[in-house]
């Protein structure tokens, strides 16, 4: 396994539409260990192929169980109610916005083996999916709100709710 460097925003890969994953080969295997030691390495939630310059449709997505899901060619099949929250991504480094997204996701993708699988999330996990998806496509976060804050700001702010809550 290895790490793979994190393009930020500005980068060109982060703006195209992937291509499907069709060889569940060694290299896709490569591919995945490598998302998974990244993202661990980074704390992050989610990491897309094309955050590392992949453009292929792969996702690791970490679960409400802590766990890292690998999804290859993941669609959304199933979405209902909303959430509005914050949302961060490692391409746009200490900067977040508030951006809604369906409180519930169901995703069909493919295991690293080709297998065919459904899972859902609801949450933070329904948030993530979303936001992974979407790179695949060639979206960031930032489309969807129009104010950023740095993680400063945000702190700031999560304090000044604590005290009048
Ligand atoms: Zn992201």
């Amino acid at each position: 396994m290895a790490l793979r460097t994190i393009l930020v925003k500005g980068d060109p890969a982060l703006g195209k539409v992937c291509r499907p994953v069709d060889k569940f080969d060694h290299r896709l295997h490569i591919l995945l260990d490598d998302l998974k030691e990244t993202l661990a390495q980074a704390k992050g939630v989610g990491l897309a192929a094309p955050q590392v310059g992949i453009l292929r449709r792969a996702v690791i997505v970490v679960n409400e169980n802590d766990e890292m899901m690998e999804l290859v060619n993941p669609v959304i099949i199933h979405q209902e109610g909303e959430q509005d929250g914050f949302e961060g991504c490692l391409s746009v480094p200490n900067l977040y916005g508030q951006v809604k997204r369906p409180m519930k996701v169901r995703v069909r993708a493919q295991d690293r083996n080709g297998e065919v699988f459904e899972v859902e999330g609801e949450e933070i996990v329904a948030r993530c999916f979303c936001h992974e998806l979407e790179h695949l496509d060639g979206h960031l976060f930032v489309e969807h709100t129009d104010h950023l804050y740095t993680g400063e700001e945000l702190d700031a702010m999560m304090e000044d709710q604590e005290e009048q809550a």
